[in-house]
C-alpha cells in the first residue's frame, strides 16, 4: 500500500488511540487487573498459591496464624487464582494503575487463625477452613479437627474395631 493511500485512510478515520491518561483508557469487558481477596470469605486453603504462576500469592504461616499475601508486583493478571478458589473469594478486578512509592504498598495480607491437631498438636487447617470442610462434609467438627496422620490412625483402629466385633 502506498503512503499516500494510508494517509487517506488515517485521514478519513481520524485519531483511533485514546489519549490516555488525559482521556480514560478503553478498557474492554475481558480485560483482567489486579485481584481482590474477600476477607469474609476467603478460608486460607491455599488453591490460589498452588495455581499461581509467578508466586504473587503466598501464604506465611507464623506461630497460631497463617497469612495469605497477594504482591501486586508479580502478578501476571492470568485469573487462575479466581477459577480455582472454593470460595469464590477473589476477584479479578479493572484496577491495572498500581505504583506505589514502597514495595510493602503492593503487599495485602489476610491473617488466618490455624487450628491443632487434637492429637500431636501439628497445625491442621485455619478456623475458616475448617467450618467450610465441616458444614460441606458428614464429617464431625472432633474427627476433621484431627491432622490426616492421626485421622488414618484413628480411622484403621476403628475399621479394626468393627471387623473385631463383627467376627
Ligand atoms: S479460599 Fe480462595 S482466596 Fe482464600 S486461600 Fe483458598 S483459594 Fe485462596
Ligand atoms: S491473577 Fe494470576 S498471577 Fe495474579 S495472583 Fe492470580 S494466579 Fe497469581
Amino acid at each position: 500500500m502506498s503512503v499516500a493511500k494510508i494517509l487517506e485512510i488515517a485521514a478519513r478515520v481520524g485519531r483511533v488511540t485514546r489519549r490516555y491518561p488525559y482521556q480514560p483508557p478503553l478498557l474492554t469487558p475481558e480485560f483482567r487487573g489486579s485481584i481482590r481477596v474477600d476477607p469474609s470469605r476467603c478460608w486460607g486453603c491455599g488453591a490460589c498459591v498452588r495455581i499461581c504462576p509467578p508466586n504473587a500469592l503466598t501464604l506465611k504461616p507464623s506461630g497460631k496464624m497463617v497469612a495469605l499475601e497477594y504482591f501486586v508486583g508479580r502478578c501476571i493478571f492470568c485469573g487462575m487464582c479466581a477459577e480455582v478458589c472454593p470460595a469464590g473469594a477473589i476477584e479479578v478486578t479493572k484496577e491495572f494503575e498500581l505504583s506505589a512509592t514502597s514495595i510493602e504498598d503492593l503487599r495485602t495480607r489476610l491473617v488466618h487463625r490455624l487450628t491443632r491437631c487434637s492429637v500431636c498438636g501439628a497445625p491442621t487447617w485455619t478456623e475458616a477452613e475448617l467450618r467450610a470442610v465441616v458444614k460441606a462434609s458428614p464429617i464431625t467438627e472432633e474427627y476433621a479437627a484431627i491432622c490426616p496422620e492421626h485421622r488414618r490412625e484413628r480411622f484403621a483402629k476403628a475399621v479394626a474395631l468393627r471387623l473385631g466385633a463383627g467376627e
